[in-house]
């Protein structure tokens, strides 16, 4: 489940070790229709927004 972090509002993996405690969030955004859009690191692991959504 993608966590939207509570600081920066950026979305990251239920696994980023960079957000530990962040939101869960059911939908992405709008504005974000790849993983291109994304901008952690912790979405590398992943090939395409399908794999999650
Ligand atoms: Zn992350």
């Amino acid at each position: 489940m993608p966590i939207m972090s509570s600081d920066d509002f950026s979305l990251h993996t239920d696994e980023c070790e960079q957000v530990g405690d962040g939101m869960p969030t059911s939908n992405l955004p709008d504005e974000v229709t790849s993983i291109d859009d994304l901008e952690c690191d912790c979405w590398k692991q992943f090939d395409s927004l399908e794999e999650f959504t």
